[in-house]
């Protein structure tokens, strides 16, 4: 196979109910910047051609890769499987590409396990020392899908929204990210946007932020 990389699974541990974090050993020289993914695969029988994209969420100069994958157990598919591998086990590693990078202090706008390649320019920020002037709207179902919600708010503090959209805790805000959440929330449309999550989600939040004045350059997505 052309530029893949077999590596071992070093940890694989849930962190939300269907949320996995799994760490692999790091091939030499294999470089990401924050934001960027992989295509993977598992290389077991039958499954070592089925390769679907995931983002890096460890630190650039970390002796090992992370990643944060969504775990669909209804569909026989790769992240079904993954689901199931453990330490030990050998996932394919590809080419790294993406188009998410930091362009400088924005607001992210994040919904389910869109959260990954914000999570990762993140954690480089605050190893930095530089997140500040960031803020981040992240959108669940319910409190229980958030992935790493205590770090997020650890390096973000008030910087850090949280909107749950099917249920209604006191102290959060349980409703969609509409044209009006967007008013309420966002006092300056001149800066830079992040926007990662399902093409739906994407597609709806980037034609507010246009419609509300933000220039489309400024807004920063993967295609
Ligand atoms: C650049 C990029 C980076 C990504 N990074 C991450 C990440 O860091 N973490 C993460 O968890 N995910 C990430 N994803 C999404 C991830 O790639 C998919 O969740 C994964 O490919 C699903 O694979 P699967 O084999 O389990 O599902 P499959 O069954 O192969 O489904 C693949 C795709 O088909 C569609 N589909 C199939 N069946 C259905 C159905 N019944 N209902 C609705 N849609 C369906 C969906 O769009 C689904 O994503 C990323 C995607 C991209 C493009």
């Amino acid at each position: 196979m052309k530029n893949a990389h077999i590596v071992k699974v070093l940890q694989s541990q849930f962190v939300t109910h269907d949320v996995k974090s799994i760490k692999v050993e790091r091939p030499e020289n294999y470089e990401f910047i924050p934001g960027q993914a992989t295509e993977l695969s598992i290389n077991k029988r039958n499954w070592k051609t089925k390769k679907r994209p995931f983002t890096f969420t460890s630190l650039v100069d970390s002796n090992y890769l992370e990643f944060m994958v969504k775990i669909y157990r209804n569909r026989e598919g790769v992240t079904n499987e993954l689901g199931k591998i453990n330490a030990g086990d050998e996932l394919i590693l590809h080419d790294v590409f993406g188009a998410i990078s930091y362009k400088g202090p924005g607001v992210f706008i994040a919904a389910g396990s869109g959260i990954t390649p914000f999570l990762s320019i993140f954690r480089e920020l605050y190893k930095r020392n530089r997140i500040k002037g960031n803020r981040l709207i992240y959108v669940n179902k319910t409190s229980e899908d958030v992935i790493m919600g205590q770090e997020l708010f650890h390096m973000l503090k008030n910087d850090f929204v949280n909107v749950y959209t099917r249920e209604n805790v006191i102290g959060f805000q349980g409703k969609r990210i509409d044209r009006n959440f967007l008013i309420e929330n966002i006092v300056d449309f001149s800066q830079n946007f992040y926007v990662c999550g399902p093409e739906d989600f994407v597609k709806t939040v980037t034609k507010h932020l246009i419609d509300l004045g933000a220039e489309p350059e400024t807004i920063i997505f993967d295609e």
